[in-house]
């Protein structure tokens, strides 16, 4: 359990902002309930909840999800699971229970990019962007790619294409940390292939969406055990006490063969 001097609660992002960077040891706190696994000691906690950040919020080409909304908000969306083929609720679904998903937060989720990260698997395979308050509004792709900074994280936008998507996921026991986490999805002939658990953070696989482009519509079945195979090469896995690397490249390619067989499925 981690040890809180001070807690703070800003009217504002710029002094949630100010706070946060004003110490080194200061945190945001979201759901807190990946901080509470650690020991440190925080001089100002700052807690967002007067932000306003608790939030789904649909418009006609976009949705905007506040930081301190809730992964089982998330899950239980009627709005938001109308759309991507109800990716974002199967991503957190298994994420321990229910209780827990009504306390972790998208911002603390989003921003730790986490190499277990089912939500961010998921959101990587959609059209996603995010809002920081000191870094602007960038690409989920490029923020996934950033070294880590102090920052704020606003808000997740993820824009309203007919993407076609298929999330999976394999755990060694429900509610367990994910061995290896797979979301694929198609616009038109353009296809996004997320990877994560592997076990470093969600990544895509360019290659393999690129080798789909020229395939057309119909994708014939040998073309995608080909870009499975091809995604299971181009990323690279690693070791933990979950599994070995060379389990996770054929879970991989085992995993993403069944995603895009779901997706080129739907009409
Ligand atoms: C035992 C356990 C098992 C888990 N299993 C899974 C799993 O299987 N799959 C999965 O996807 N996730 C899993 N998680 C992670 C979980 O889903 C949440 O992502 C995690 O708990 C963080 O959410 P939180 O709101 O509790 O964050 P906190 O604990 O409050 O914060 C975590 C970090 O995020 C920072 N932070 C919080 N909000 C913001 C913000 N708006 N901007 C910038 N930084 C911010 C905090 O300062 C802190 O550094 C697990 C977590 C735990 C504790």
């Amino acid at each position: 359990m981690f040890t809180l001097l001070n807690i703070a609660q800003p009217d504002t992002q710029q002094e949630a902002y100010r706070l946060l960077t004003a110490k080194k040891s200061n945190v945001i706190l979201g759901g807190c309930a990946w901080l509470r696994l650690g020991s440190q000691t925080i001089h100002t906690g700052v807690d967002l909840s007067k932000l306003g950040l608790n939030f789904i919020k649909e418009y006609d080409t976009y949705f905007e999800i506040g930081a301190m909304t809730s992964l089982r908000d998330i899950e239980t969306s009627v709005a938001l699971n109308r759309w991507f083929s109800g990716i974002l609720a199967k991503s957190v679904q298994s994420i321990i229970g229910v209780q827990f998903r009504n306390v972790a937060t998208v911002g603390a989720s989003v921003f730790a990019r986490y190499g277990f990260s089912d939500f961010l698997t998921a959101l990587l395979a959609l059209d996603t962007e995010i809002e920081l308050y000191q870094g602007g509004r960038l690409t989920l792709a490029a923020f996934v790619d950033m070294p880590r900074n102090k920052d704020l994280l606003v808000k997740v936008i993820i824009h309203k294409t007919s993407r076609t998507a298929a999330y999976l996921a394999l755990r060694n026991s429900q509610s367990d940390f994910p061995v290896l986490t797979v979301a694929v999805s198609r616009l038109d002939g353009a296809w996004k292939i997320a990877v994560g658990a592997r076990p470093t953070r969600a990544k895509l696989a360019a290659q393999a969406a690129v080798l789909l482009a020229g395939a057309g519509r119909d994708v014939p079945p040998d073309c995608l055990r080909q870009a499975a195979e091809l995604a299971a090469e181009e990323l690279p896995f690693g070791a933990n006490m979950r599994a070995s690397a060379a389990y996770r490249r054929l879970l991989c390619q085992t995993l993403v063969q069944r995603g895009l067989t779901e997706v080129t499925a739907c009409r």
